[in-house]
């Protein structure tokens, strides 16, 4: 019997595997691919930089990785443009974050939980898991092996393993979105360190990431309404091709550009459980819930989550309480909570208007950056603030004291 299995060796599931394995349980890890493996998800926020101080890996990302000290929102045309500084704005431990090419972030973080002693298979998928007997779980992989644990760790990203069956999963209806995206070489960017930021660039009910991921490559990324994506008549490649030419912030700097990908498209991506812990089994990462990708939370809530459901799950192991289990649960829903608060809001115009401002008022911009930055659990200060700043939109639609964005001007995704 071992004490603890794991799904799934992206972020969350390394995490939790290196975390557990490092105070000394038995843990294996099964994993249904064979890394390195293509996977989205590559712009990182600097709260992600306490976990990777925890696990001792933040030297080596820093000597591996491109360097990111922040993030620009800037609209189609170029006419209202936010820079978001990470030195300027928070505090020394969180002045750069990282841009990854996931297949190797993601094999780093496997390798090291393996050296921290965890048992890691890979290209074994779980097919079956059975938490009814609170006293273990029964997991089952692909060769119909079945290994029992005291407890699993459900990491297997949006696949949501066991949210599919006990955690209550349901899409979120607002945000039924596409993503179609690809990588490029010779795209233009800004001068200096600006040139490591995340560019988002507004387009009407849709957007574009562009996210550098060294000197020479750039990964690039329309985010579309499902239902324009389903009826506008267009191939995902030329869907994606067209739209970056009708948008004059992108086209000008990929005017040289060079396709280096396929295109590839990911749909449906927005989702919540209603439930993510039981006593035997907790849910870490993507297969706890995952909202839009426009604040690049993922990874960071990913391997923030599965830090907390480890020392959750030690403490169940150890002392038999499911005190940390149940706090896990609440701070769950209070970051996706948090999360949809901005996202939700980010697709409408008196938002837009706001947050584009050239001059944002400081006392709200100080917590829009650190929880953007990944500070979700913040201060009651912060939060006081962020209700005020979320008061100051829903004025803006009547009162508009910050400038319009031309909004009917701004293009749309393209279509035949
Ligand atoms: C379009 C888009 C853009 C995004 N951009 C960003 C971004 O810029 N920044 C950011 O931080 N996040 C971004 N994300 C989110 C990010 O991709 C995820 O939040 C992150 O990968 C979650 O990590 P994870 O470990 O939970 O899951 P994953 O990375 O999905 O890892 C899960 C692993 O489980 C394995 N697995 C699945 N099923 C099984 C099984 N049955 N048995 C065994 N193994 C299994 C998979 O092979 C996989 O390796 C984006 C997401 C989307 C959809």
């Amino acid at each position: 019997m071992h004490d603890v299995i794991v799904i799934g060796g992206g972020p969350a599931g390394s995490t939790a595997a290196a975390l557990l394995a490092r105070r000394g349980f038995k843990v294996v890890l099964f994993e249904r691919d064979k890394f390195p493996r293509f996977q989205i998800g590559e712009s990182l926020l600097p709260y992600n930089n306490d976990v990777f101080r925890r696990l001792g890996i933040f030297d080596t990302l820093c000597e591996t990785f491109f360097p990111k000290y922040g993030g620009t929102f800037v609209t189609a045309d170029g006419s209202a443009k936010t820079v978001f500084r990470f030195d300027r704005n928070l505090t020394p431990p969180y002045q750069r974050a990282f841009q990854v090419k996931r297949a190797d972030f993601d094999l780093l973080l496997l390798d090291h939980a393996r050296a921290s002693g965890a048992e890691v298979h890979e290209q074994k998928q779980v097919t079956k898991v059975d938490v009814a007997d609170p006293a273990r779980a029964v997991v089952t992989t692909a060769d119909g092996v079945a290994h029992e644990a005291r407890f699993v760790i459900d990491a297997a990203g949006h696949g949501t393993f066991l949210g599919q069956k006990i955690g209550g999963k349901s899409d979120v209806e607002e945000l039924k979105r596409v993503a179609v995206f690809s990588h490029y070489k010779n795209v233009l960017r800004e001068e200096g360190r600006e040139g490591g930021n995340t560019v988002i660039v507004v387009l009407r009910d849709a957007w574009f990431w562009l996210i550098p991921l060294s000197d020479e490559l750039m990964s690039v990324g329309l985010v579309l309404d499902r239902e324009h994506f389903l009826k506008c008549g267009l191939e995902p490649l030329e869907l994606l091709e067209r739209t970056i030419a009708q948008t004059p912030y992108v086209a000008e700097r990929m005017t040289n550009s060079e396709r280096v990908m396929d295109v590839k498209v990911r749909r449906d991506f927005s989702y919540r459980m209603k439930s993510v812990a039981g006593e035997n089994f907790v849910m870490a990462g993507d297969a706890a819930g995952f909202l839009d990708p426009i604040f690049s939370t993922g990874v960071m809530l990913a391997m923030k989550s599965a830090e907390r459901a480890a020392d959750a799950v030690a403490e169940k192991l150890e002392r038999g309480s499911m005190k940390l289990l149940r706090r896990y649960e609440r701070e769950s829903q209070v970051s996706i909570d948090r999360y949809f608060q901005f996202i939700a809001n980010f697709y409408r115009r008196e938002f837009l208007e706001v947050f584009l401002s050239p001059d944002p008022p400081r006392l709200f911009f100080f917590p829009i950056i650190r929880v953007l930055g990944g500070d979700v659990l913040s201060s009651w200060l912060d939060r006081m603030r962020l209700a005020l700043f979320f008061r100051l939109v829903a004025l803006q639609k009547r009162w508009a004291f910050s400038p319009r964005i031309a909004w009917d001007a701004l293009p749309p995704p393209a279509s035949v």
